[in-house]
């Protein structure tokens, strides 16, 4: 199925803005925090920030002195404010800048006297605190029809709640006009809403339906819904990709995807990614069969771990050694069995939320779980065949990857006050990910060849690895950065920012340009070198295509990522 992406869906500048400030909040603190109602219309993302000790505030919690209560992006009236203040507790304001701003034009107007016309839903959030801002010179309505039920006043202003339709706002806004003499309707639809609702107009009119993906209680999602339906189209509004209804669409050939401004950007790629995997009716059979091949390759880690045996063969090519096909069959074996770990410890908690999945998702994690242990076991079998060295060193290897996974309490590190299992130490597994792959690639070929290791090729081959598979990890990880920053993984991405990943990508790129060019000119590798200088003309390839937003799902940056292994045992095949 074909799938147009608004570029506008997904978090707003607001949103964003509020989640970052009770994320930083909650690492911060180890005591509950609060939100006075729901940080956003997200249900998934509301369960994991409650796992991180984010708790919406209702009737029943009682307040201590000390206690932090964020204000989230709707704002609150200031009847309210005080109310919260009087419990004694921190407030931390959230409210979006462009609400905040509706508030200050409203008390500007309240102030020199205006009647204030507020066009919104009178029970949402946003609009509630509006009302409270404008007091007794405040009135909500959100039809045309009701400005007759209005009173007399000379001086008229009118705002709009920020997410609201602009048709309607237009409609209601010539009606008050027409009544009124003195009238200011001012501009407060949120630029983030305008352009969204804006883009699904167009969007629309190129695909034969439109998939909403939002919370049901967002009203900016609603309103997509709203323009979509009122655009003739027929529209599918989901919370998450469980709920597509695959037998409708299957009918479509070109679907449109827009998301509500508190959408976050996993939940909305499974949905693309899912709508994807849709083969219209008219599909043909070998089609769908090649594809959903490809699609298993990938899921299972089989497509990594082959790239990772290509890798180990160009490896061979690089130092000068032909170490047989064993190295390859044992990498193959190896990486399929820690990845197929780190998938299941990746997973954790979050995996609740992010697919509440049923019984075919619990055979299928049995499977892949089966699948590492059999992995594991025969990368175990074929490194001792080669003698007791080398399958103390595949032993050695495989408890490694194993315990970077398990939380031993006496193996965690202290880190800022507190000791952590390893795999929680800041952008760890990039670190052990690179080294574990540079182990079974390079050091693993080496010495079953019995050859010694203080060799420049030796040294240069671990360290060029070690790069690709750094900028591998970074780059999947700026990938999932929403993701982990809502349930609190310290990748590098969020830590220095996605700006800051990609200029690190290409920085290590550089050095493995480096590495291979010095490496080869002094002869301290084979010629082969220079041919892998191609990889970084790739690199820099697939880097250009997600940073220009071509690639964003996750199955096309993961093939992308993985096709360099996979190119690096090509070459090496053309260079023999
Ligand atoms: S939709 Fe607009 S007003 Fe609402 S939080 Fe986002 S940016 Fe702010």
């Amino acid at each position: 199925m074909k799938v147009l992406l608004a570029e506008t869906a997904g978090f707003c500048k607001g949103v964003r803005l509020a989640m970052n400030k009770v994320l930083e909040h909650s690492e911060q603190s180890s005591r509950t925090i609060y939100t006075d109602g729901p940080l956003i219309h997200n249900p998934q993302t509301i369960e994991i920030l409650e796992r991180r000790g984010v708790k919406v505030l209702s009737d029943e919690d009682r307040l201590k002195l000390n206690d932090t209560v964020f204000i989230r992006t709707h704002g609150i009236s200031p009847q309210r404010r005080k109310e919260i203040q009087s419990f004694g507790v921190t407030v931390c304001d959230a409210t979006c800048p462009d609400v905040a701003k509706i508030q200050g034009l409203i008390r500007r107007h309240r102030r020199a006297e205006y009647m204030v016309v507020i066009v919104g839903d009178r029970n949402h959030a946003e609009v509630i605190g509006l009302a409270g801002y404008a007091g007794d010179q405040g009135h909500v309505i959100i039809t045309a029809e009701e400005v007759a039920t209005l009173p007399d006043a000379e001086k008229v202003c009118v705002v709009a709640q920020s997410t609201l339709e602009t048709s309607v706002y237009f409609r209601v806004g010539e009606a008050i006009q027409k009544r009124y003499s003195n009238v200011e309707v001012l501009d407060t639809i949120c630029p983030s809403t305008y352009r969204r609702q804006d883009e699904i107009r167009q969007l629309s009119k190129a695909a034969d339906a439109v998939v909403v993906v939002g919370g049901r209680n967002s009203a900016n999602t609603r309103q997509l819904v709203h323009i979509s339906e009122g655009n003739g189209k027929p529209t599918f509004h989901v919370e998450t990709a469980e709920e597509l209804d695959e037998n409708s669409l299957r009918q479509y050939h070109t679907v449109a995807v827009t998301a509500g401004a508190s959408t976050p950007n996993w939940i909305l790629m499974e949905v693309v990614d899912r709508l994807k995997e849709i083969e219209p009716q008219s599909a043909s059979p070998v089609f769908r069969l090649v594809k959903q091949i490809g699609r298993f390759l990938v899921k299972s880690n089989i497509f990594v771990a082959f790239g990772s045996a290509m890798l180990c063969f160009a490896n061979a090519r690089l130092m000068g050694i032909n170490p047989g096909w064993l190295p390859y069959e044992v990498t193959f074996c190896y990486i399929l069995s820690v990845h197929l770990m780190s998938h299941f410890t990746h997973q954790g908690a979050f995996a609740l939320a992010k697919s509440p999945g049923g019984s075919n998702q619990a055979s299928e994690s049995k499977f892949y779980l089966w699948l590492a242990v059999v992995s594991a076991a025969i990368a175990l079998l074929l490194a001792g065949t080669q003698g007791p060295g080398s399958f103390m060193i595949m032993t050695l290897l495989l408890f490694l990857g194993l315990l970077y996974h398990i939380d031993i309490p006496y193996l965690r590190l202290p880190l800022g006050g507190k000791k952590l299992p390893l795999r929680l130490i800041p952008a760890s597994k990039d670190l052990f990910m690179g080294i574990g792959w540079a182990f079974v690639t390079v050091f693993f070929p080496f010495q079953l060849k019995g050859l010694s290791f203080i060799t420049p090729a030796f040294f240069l081959t671990f360290t060029a690895t070690f790069l690709l598979v750094t900028i591998r990890s970074l780059f999947f990880d700026v990938r999932d950065i929403q993701e982990d920053q809502i349930v609190g993984r310290e990748t590098l991405p969020t830590i220095i920012g996605t700006k800051g990943t990609m200029i690190l990508i290409i920085s290590l790129t550089s050095l493995y340009a480096l590495v291979m060019s010095v490496g080869a000119a002094l002869g301290w590798l084979t010629s082969f070198g220079k041919l892998m200088l191609l990889l970084t003309a790739y690199i820099c390839f697939y880097v250009y295509l997600y940073h220009r937003r071509i690639i964003r799902r996750e199955t096309p940056v993961e093939v992308l990522g993985n096709t360099q292994f996979v190119l690096a045992g090509v070459l090496a095949f053309l260079y023999d």
